[in-house]
């Protein structure tokens, strides 16, 4: 049995404890383990996770994990881009991993640079970065769309925050719904993709219910 071949919910309880591990081993920062001899040859990765870029949330470290058993993806926003979901049906398709976990970020400046295009619309980013703004906007706008309806007063430090859990959802969505070979796979109960969040200030991974 080796990693890849682990079944979601195995690994997603594992994430959990090396979480637990993390949060634990915080002041004392225990080392990150190199591979076992049997990965030198092959990674094979036990889950795939789709994180932030954010300086603050490194991914084998917060779930403790050793290398060669997380596949990782960072890109700012943690968006859901051709290249982002081509490098998930790769790890999938070739090494048969289980679980993928989108993992944003409490205080994420990817989604705070979208909400800043909502409080000024003569905000300019780059085009490059335009691109990242723009795959993180539907779920902003929906989200200060029902909000405004609600009580048209909105906190906005709260409003980031669910804006972070819902830029998750919507990535988790795109993953299930924007490729065939993932759909497919998910539909047959082999691969399950989840949400979660990591708080900085705390080191708590929090897995979103779906
Ligand atoms: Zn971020």
């Amino acid at each position: 049995m080796t990693p890849a071949n682990l079944d979601a919910q195995t690994v997603l309880d594992q994430l959990k404890q090396g979480n637990e591990r993390y949060i634990a081993n915080l002041a004392s920062r225990q080392p990150i383990k190199v591979p076992p001899p049997e990965l030198v040859r092959e990674q094979s990765p036990k889950a795939i996770i789709l994180g932030c870029s954010d300086a603050r949330v490194p991914v084998e470290m917060i779930f403790d994990q050793p290398l060669g058993e997380l596949f990782v993806i960072r890109v700012a926003g943690n968006v859901v881009a051709p290249s982002q979901i081509g490098s998930i049906e790769f790890a999938a398709e070739k090494f048969g991993t289980r679980l993928v976990v989108v993992l944003g970020h409490s205080n994420c400046g990817a989604v705070s640079a979208c909400v800043e295009t909502l409080v000024n619309p003569e905000q300019y980013y780059s085009p490059n970065l335009q691109s990242i703004v723009d795959r993180i906007r539907p779920s902003v706008y929906n989200l200060h769309e029902i909000l405004t309806a609600n009580d048209g007063d909105v906190d906005m430090d709260e409003f980031i925050d669910r804006a972070i859990r819902a830029n998750v959802r919507m990535s988790v969505s795109q993953l299930k719904h924007g490729s065939r070979i993932l759909e497919d796979l998910v539909s047959d109960g082999t691969l399950m993709i989840v949400g979660a969040e990591y708080d900085v200030a705390t080191g708590k991974v929090n897995f979103l219910k779906s």
